[in-house]
């Protein structure tokens, strides 16, 4: 099939809910990504970050493989070997003491609310519902989801929306301390806003957060599934804020690139889930968690958080001067391996369209905001390649 025989029956047979770049992907590994007619790319979106430890890694693909023969699947009826063994991992790599295996970054988030509610239900008052979230934060596409989502224009077309969600403008403690009500169990936050445009809190409201929490007896909960394993360059983005939440969201680079989502808390709080509260049917399956053990071993054996912070470094120093040489960018956000630019004209997507013929996979948020979630395990070589190709798309528009 040439390429307009996908896009046309794409469009024939599959709802319109993307606006996809004309390009068929068949084949990964590492950083590069080929298309059907056999052209390379350097991938610097690594499918939404999941593929953080590249594409197709051959550990990956061996743990799937041998347990893909052994057994694919039995619920959570039953004990698992790679389910239990990844949550002793998890949970020996963060703060938290228990975790809860789902299938995506929005399942992970439902079950923090539920939890969260249950326990706000019995530890801290019948009344106390409502979760504060930002603007412009993103916490997934299910309904519960979309309501905690600050994102007006998103949420409009499908309301009502459950209800139980506030949302404030991001690092302002004071309209933070504003929202908190009778009715708030907890705040919910993601360290560094990705699909709202790569915002990062600030480190002295992040640490305001924690700190006004603990005075009023509120949850804070993370929202990781971003952010979460190596992306900012710490193993979770908290570490770099020198705080820890009650409650984390992981998903995107959990699975080595398969889909599996995770939420994890403090033993108080994960108590609050007793038999028959929560559950799922795929949720921690054996292959997904041999996938995730894999990756896990990878990113420590290879040294790719330690890789994903320097190169990282140098990568937004790179778009600094970029950003020096001429006059359309107007600020670049972000640490570790989640950068973004904000550009001066509303070109990002001709960017991103531009940049793709000549190889380079990015990404954009709206009109102004270039984003990029390169696998961490690429070089500076790499950073520099794209940092050339920017450098000449942003050439022809200034
Ligand atoms: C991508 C993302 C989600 C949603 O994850 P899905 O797997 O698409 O459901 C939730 N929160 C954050 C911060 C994300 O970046």
């Amino acid at each position: 099939m040439d390429i307009n025989t996908y896009i046309e029956k794409e469009s024939r047979y599959h709802m319109h809910t993307y606006s996809r770049l004309p390009v068929v992907f068949v084949r990964g590994s590492g950083c590069r990504l080929w298309d059907v007619e056999g052209k390379e790319y350097l991938d610097f979106v690594s499918g939404l970050g999941m593929s953080s430890i590249g594409h197709c890694h051959p550990a990956v693909v061996k743990a799937v493989q041998s347990q893909i023969e052994e057994l694919i699947h039995v619920s959570n009826l039953y004990y698992t070997r790679p389910q239990i063994e990844l949550a002793e991992k998890l949970v020996g790599a963060s703060f938290g003491d228990k975790c809860f295996f789902a299938n995506s970054g929005a399942e992970a988030n439902e079950g923090v609310i539920k939890l969260v509610r249950k326990y706000a239900k019995q530890n801290l008052g019948e009344g106390k519902y409502e979760t504060v979230t930002a603007y412009r934060s993103f916490h997934g596409r299910t309904m519960k989801m979309l309501a905690a989502t600050g994102q007006p224009e998103k949420q409009k077309p499908f309301e009502p929306l459950p209800p139980g969600f506030v949302h404030v403008p991001l690092n302002d403690l004071g309209a933070l301390k504003e929202a908190i009500t009778e009715r708030t169990c907890a705040v919910m936050l993601e360290p560094i806003q990705g699909e709202g445009g790569v915002y990062p809190c600030e480190l002295d409201y992040l640490r305001g957060v924690r700190q006004i929490c603990d005075e009023k007896g509120l949850l804070l909960i993370l929202d990781e599934v971003q952010t979460g394993l190596g992306r900012t360059g710490k193993m979770f983005a908290y570490e770099h804020y020198g705080i820890e939440p009650d409650v984390m969201s992981l998903a995107k680079g959990l699975g080595g690139g398969l889909p599996i989502g995770t939420f994890i808390a403090k033993e108080e709080i994960a108590r609050a889930f007793e038999p028959g509260d929560h559950g799922s049917t795929f949720g921690g399956g054996p292959v997904v968690c041999s996938a995730a053990l894999a990756a896990l071993r990878v990113l420590d054996e290879e040294g790719l958080v330690e890789n994903c912070a320097r190169v990282g470094d140098y990568f937004k120093r790179k778009l600094e001067k970029l950003g020096r040489q001429g006059s359309m960018v107007r600020e670049v956000r972000g640490f570790g391996l989640m950068l973004g630019i904000e550009l001066e004209q509303g070109v990002a997507k001709d960017i991103v369209s531009r940049a793709l013929p000549k190889g380079v996979i990015i990404n954009n948020i709206g009109a102004n905001i270039l984003r990029f979630l390169p696998p961490l395990c690429i070089t500076e070589r790499e950073v520099d390649v794209v940092i050339e190709v920017l450098g000449e798309l942003l050439n022809e528009f200034d």
